[in-house]
């Protein structure tokens, strides 16, 4: 990653946020993104606020919540505070901030009620495409808000355009892609789409970390955050993966390897940020790695890897 690229497209004093969900341990996955978010910001003097990601109550539980929070202090991941003093918020203790966000999408028409299961829009999605589409099934249909229906924002024909931090500029067409959004689940759980960016605009996110796994979601965000109020979208760095050799992905149950098993076979920490490393490709090999060497490790990865 190119630190004084970065540097010029962002204000002096900028946030970043690390939002890990707490369905299960903290693993090298979340390590890469941690050396990224805590690299990036240390060496250009950012504000890191954590973001648990637990609106799928279903699947978070509290004592993951606990678990992930330790990992991050014992590999010395520290989270700044906000401006309320405050160094964590919970997507579960938000709710009130998502209602707000979508009164005014719904003041401006573009909210509408869908009673359509996955299994239908499977169904409907055409053959070929890379990801299923809502069709639009309920746009005209005036449906009524209540139990066992969905909320979905319209995504009108246009491409978003940004610039990653390490992928280069991208284009994409949310309507083409993955048509209206849901926003709010079936069983009035809000979505991932919608907490990530509404809480992005509240917390004044300036940088935007994440795998690029994500890619291809992220048009659709700067979408929802345009429409919510928020015109210039954050900047966002996608980050590879923890892979095995160059360019295979491993199995799941490999890529999970968990930061506990690791700490309980005695690494030590520049040990599993070393691993992590060399797992995503920012190191050739593994060596044990300092927190304070992140930036320079991050740098130099973007040229000719170490
Ligand atoms: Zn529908």
């Amino acid at each position: 990653v190119n630190l004084s690229t970065l540097s010029s497209r962002l204000a002096a004093k900028f946030r970043t946020r690390f939002a890990p969900s707490p369905t299960g341990f903290l693993h090298l996955g979340h390590v890469v993104s941690a050396m990224y978010v805590w690299g990036i910001a240390r060496a250009l003097n950012g504000t890191v606020l954590l973001r648990i990601e637990d609106h799928d109550r279903e699947r978070s539980r509290a004592e993951y919540e606990t678990a992930l929070l330790e990992d991050l202090d014992w590999l010395g991941f520290v989270p700044d505070v906000d401006d309320s003093g405050a160094s964590c918020v919970r997507q579960s203790e938000r709710a009130a901030v998502y209602e707000r966000a979508v009164e005014g999408l719904r003041a401006s028409g573009l909210v509408y009620a869908c009673r359509c299961s996955r299994r239908e829009i499977e169904r409907a999605s055409e053959p070929g495409e890379s990801e299923r589409r809502y069709p639009g099934t309920c746009r005209m249909a005036g449906l009524q808000d209540g139990p066992g229906r969905g909320l979905r924002v319209r995504m009108d024909a246009g491409v978003e355009e940004f610039e990653d931090g390490l992928m280069g500029l991208q284009r994409q067409d949310p309507s083409a892609q993955c048509g209206d959004v849901l926003i709010r689940d079936r069983v009035g759980q809000w979505t991932y789409q919608l907490a990530a960016t509404a809480d992005d605009i509240a917390q004044g996110i300036d940088l935007v970390v994440r795998g690029e796994d994500l890619l291809a979601s992220t048009g659709r965000q700067i979408r929802v955050m345009r429409l919510l109020g928020r015109q210039a979208p954050p900047v966002y760095v996608h980050h590879p993966l923890v892979y095995g050799a160059p360019g295979v992905k491993l199995s799941k149950a490999n890529r999970d390897v968990g930061v506990r098993e690791l700490r309980a076979a005695g690494l030590a920490r520049a040990d599993v940020l070393g691993l992590a490393a060399a797992r995503a490709g920012i190191l050739r090999a593994p060596r044990p790695l300092r927190v304070d060497e992140l930036a320079g490790v991050l740098e130099a990865s973007g040229r000719t890897g170490e």
